[in-house]
């Protein structure tokens, strides 16, 4: 199989995840790192922040810095089209949940 293809589903899948816990409440990129690792999924920061500038610069999420513990963080949180989004795609994670796992 080709692996571009495989990549790009399972990037997909990383976007879902990164809108939904940026729903939530604000996230980082180590603690986002972590949590995809939980869901067996082992990210970069080089794959993992260009996909939270897109994001953003795509009106998603939107990004505030923050000095903790004299570094310089990242927060990210989802924008009200990011939000919209998520409600979207969770319709199409229903539908295709029936349609691939059935019940
Ligand atoms: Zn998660």
């Amino acid at each position: 199989m080709d692996n571009s293809i495989v990549r790009g589903v399972f990037l997909a899948f990383v976007r879902v995840h990164v809108l939904h816990h940026a729903a939530e409440g604000r996230i980082f990129g180590l603690e986002m790192i972590e949590e995809l690792h939980r869901h067996g999924y082992t990210l970069s920061p080089g794959t993992l922040y260009p996909i939270f500038h897109s994001m953003v610069k795509a009106g998603y999420l939107r990004s505030a810095d923050e000095v903790v513990n004299g570094k310089l963080r990242k927060y990210y949180e989802a924008t009200a089209k990011g939000r919209r989004l998520l409600k979207q795609v969770k319709g199409k994670i229903r539908e295709l949940l029936d349609e691939v796992i059935g019940d």
